[in-house]
């Protein structure tokens, strides 16, 4: 009885305050989720899950055991900005839920999900999660979650340190500033125990916080394998032509 007051609750609301295209701005139609069927389907696929191996496999090569990687989407252009913007700033988590759903659905056409045993969201440090009030990165888990079953450790790493931005360091700096900043709780059962970690990221550049937060697992299970999935990448190259003067893409 509460769900469908809920439910309605949620129509009347949507009827008077319509439901908008979180790029477009278009009016949703019935069906659509918070981006209009032709934002989500222009948004630049990487289909990296598909080809392997691919260029965002090969930033982890020689670092941490990596197996597989894929993001949904390049982060390219004003439509891809607009998106990764809307996961932190508009206090609206169900964003990041979504599009892991969508993540899922897309790379669960390939064997990209087999073997895996539990998703890692990159965690947040806690004041920055207070501040924003959620960490998208869980959410993208919990959507990725609820399409593979495949389930979400969220409580076992947690962030030390509060970095600071990331933008505009370059890959040397960026990986000093993220060393050393995760750690595994001692009480963490599950970790230990995994054979494949699937690591979640809202945006990968360089690579760097992924793996500071894989070396912190591999100290508690040195044989850990891991892959990771991303909803963009940026790679070097476009992240440079992009994002001349951006401030939104660090987590
Ligand atoms: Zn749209």
């Amino acid at each position: 009885m509460k769900s469908s007051l809920s439910h309605i609750a949620t129509d009347i609301l949507h009827f008077i305050l319509p439901r908008r295209c979180i790029v477009c701005g278009r009016r949703l139609a019935e069906g659509e989720r918070h981006l209009c069927i032709n934002c989500l389907g222009s948004l630049p696929r990487t289909r990296f899950h598909l080809s392997s191996p691919n260029i965002m496999e090969q930033m982890f090569w020689g670092r941490i055991n990596i197996q597989r990687a894929t993001a949904l989407f390049y982060y390219q252009g004003e439509e891809t900005r607009t998106v990764l913007h809307n996961l932190k700033y508009y206090d609206n988590p169900d964003v990041s839920r979504h599009l892991g759903m969508v993540m899922a659905e897309e790379a669960i056409e390939s064997d990209f999900f087999n073997y895996i045993d539990a998703i890692v969201p990159v965690p947040l440090h806690s004041r920055k999660e207070r501040k924003r009030g959620y960490n998208q990165c869980k959410y993208l888990a919990e959507g990725l979650s609820e399409v593979t079953g495949i389930k979400v450790i969220d409580h076992e790493v947690v962030r030390t340190v509060n970095t600071k931005t990331q933008t505009h360091l370059n890959k040397d700096e960026r990986w000093e500033n993220v060393q050393d900043i995760f750690t595994v709780n001692r009480r963490s059962k599950v970790i230990p125990a995994c054979r494949h970690i699937l690591i979640i990221d809202d945006v990968v550049t360089t690579g760097s916080t992924l793996i500071s937060l894989a070396k912190a697992i591999e100290a508690v299970n040195p044989d850990v394998r891991f892959s990771v999935l991303s909803l963009a990448f940026a790679s070097e190259y476009r992240y440079a032509k992009e994002n001349d003067s951006d401030s939104s893409i660090s987590s």
